[in-house]
């Protein structure tokens, strides 16, 4: 156990606000970082958790939350509270799916090495779309090593981490959840206000079979972006679903299957034709951007995501 020092009390402060601490132990009540806001010796047992050594955790708090899990075979779900990336892996190479937000990056170190591999391992990384809690280290995955970065081409104008898009609601519409105030918390924390730029990259369609790792399948799925991508695994029934589908929703805190709310979509209606793209695969782990996995036939979330439609 480490000594209590500064950044310890810092922490407790910053995510035990009452907002953020009753929205995210209802989240999460058994997460031992969120459910408490001042216990270092149960921040240690968390940091021991994800793969983090002491003297990294203290560097790198935010990555230290990280969690990794194996969610399918060989499919390894590396999630903050509200963001997920993911490892595939084949053999002694990875593709990283989604790479977090740009204070992730040491969590995603971490995860590699929890596998006995590195960052290096990373062969490539498919962006589900350019945002920065799904593209925010991808810049640095790629420069550390010599991975590829892939992503739609209706998406590559926000590779430069300044060009900016509006979604069809404005976010100040939402602040008065606490379930949107702590997002934007996270996302801030997280290091997720600005994009990094990305110097070099890939970009990939619809129905191409990709050789990577996992050898996944890309589905366009436009709405939440233009660019939003989702990836098939056909031979273990895995859809990564980015945002175009997810099973939390970041600015009202809902659960289930759902698009995300009206503040982070740039076209609803889009999206919702996405979902009928989505209901004719044959997938039952439905690995989203946001939220817990969930298990059955695809075509059952998107009938529960259009049961609930546009928030
Ligand atoms: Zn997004
Ligand atoms: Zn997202």
């Amino acid at each position: 156990m480490h000594p209590r020092g500064p950044d310890c009390t810092r922490v407790g402060r910053l995510i035990g606000t009452p907002i953020g601490r009753r929205n995210l132990a209802v989240a999460h009540p058994a997460d031992p970082i969120t459910a408490e806001s001042d216990g270092c010796a149960r921040r240690c047992s968390a940091a021991i958790v994800c793969g983090v050594g002491q003297r990294e955790y203290r560097g790198n708090r935010v990555a230290a939350g990280l969690r990794p899990g194996e969610v399918a075979s060989d499919v390894y779900r590396v999630a903050s509270r509200r963001v997920n990336c993911y490892l595939v892996r084949d053999g002694s190479s990875l593709t990283l799916i989604d790479s977090g937000l740009p204070r992730h990056w040491a969590g995603i170190a971490a995860a590699c090495r929890s596998l006995g591999l590195d960052v290096s391992s990373i062969r490539t990384v498919l962006l589900t779309h350019v945002h920065s809690d799904h593209a925010g280290t991808a810049e640095q995955v790629r420069s550390s090593g010599h991975a590829t970065v892939q992503l739609h081409a209706a998406d590559a104008e926000l590779v430069d981490g300044r060009t900016r898009r509006r979604n069809e609601r404005g976010v100040l519409a939402y602040l008065w959840r606490p379930a949107a105030i702590a997002t934007l918390l996270e996302l801030a924390v997280g290091g997720g206000l600005r994009m990094p730029a990305i110097t070099d990259y890939l970009t990939i369609g619809d129905g191409e079979i990709l050789e990577v790792p996992g050898r996944p399948t890309v589905v366009h799925l436009p709405g939440h972006t233009k660019g939003s991508l989702g990836f098939v695994l056909a031979d273990r029934g895995v859809c990564f679903s980015g945002d175009a589908l997810v099973t939390w929703n970041l600015l009202t805190g809902r659960r289930g299957p759902q698009l995300l709310a009206g503040g982070f979509m740039e076209d609803s209606r889009a999206g919702i034709e996405s979902l009928s793209r989505l209901a004719m695969l044959n997938t039952h782990v439905l690995l989203p951007g946001h939220g817990e996995p969930w298990h059955g036939p695809i075509s059952e979330a998107v009938a529960h995501a259009r049961s609930v439609g546009r928030t």
